[in-house]
């Protein structure tokens, strides 16, 4: 028997899900702590029943967001970036347009600010 010791060790790496804004569509993004960014390094289309199942929709991660240069962007439309909606959830973005909809809760916001914070969670 051996033990790893893992006190103290944060999670490096986590998904969070998101819809696609053209499509309503889900999917999971991996994020990979680098320092104190969240890098996207991949994005993947998920089913409904698989996201709760796997409890993506309660992953919350903090910090500073990047993507890393091979993240293939939304699995439904490619858009690169992520906008997060004042519900608390991601939604994919072009990172151009000023407005867009929450494929949420089906809210039109303003592009503002950049986001610190991160998660599919279901309440907030
Ligand atoms: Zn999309
Ligand atoms: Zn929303």
């Amino acid at each position: 028997m051996s033990y790893a010791d893992t006190s103290g060790t944060r999670p490096a790496v986590t998904i969070v899900s998101a819809r696609c804004s053209h499509t309503g569509r889900l999917f999971g993004i991996r994020f990979e702590r680098m320092g104190e960014t969240w890098v996207g390094t991949w994005a993947f289309a998920i089913k409904e029943a698989r996201a709760s199942r796997e409890g993506y929709d309660r992953n919350e991660i903090r910090g500073q967001f990047a993507f890393d240069e091979n993240y293939p962007g939304c699995p439904y439309c490619e858009e690169q970036s992520l906008v997060q909606c004042s519900c608390g959830k991601a939604a994919c973005y072009d990172g151009k347009a000023k407005k867009v909809k929450c494929p949420w809760c089906r809210t039109q916001g303003v592009i503002e600010g950049s986001v610190d914070r991160l998660s599919g969670g279901r309440d907030r």
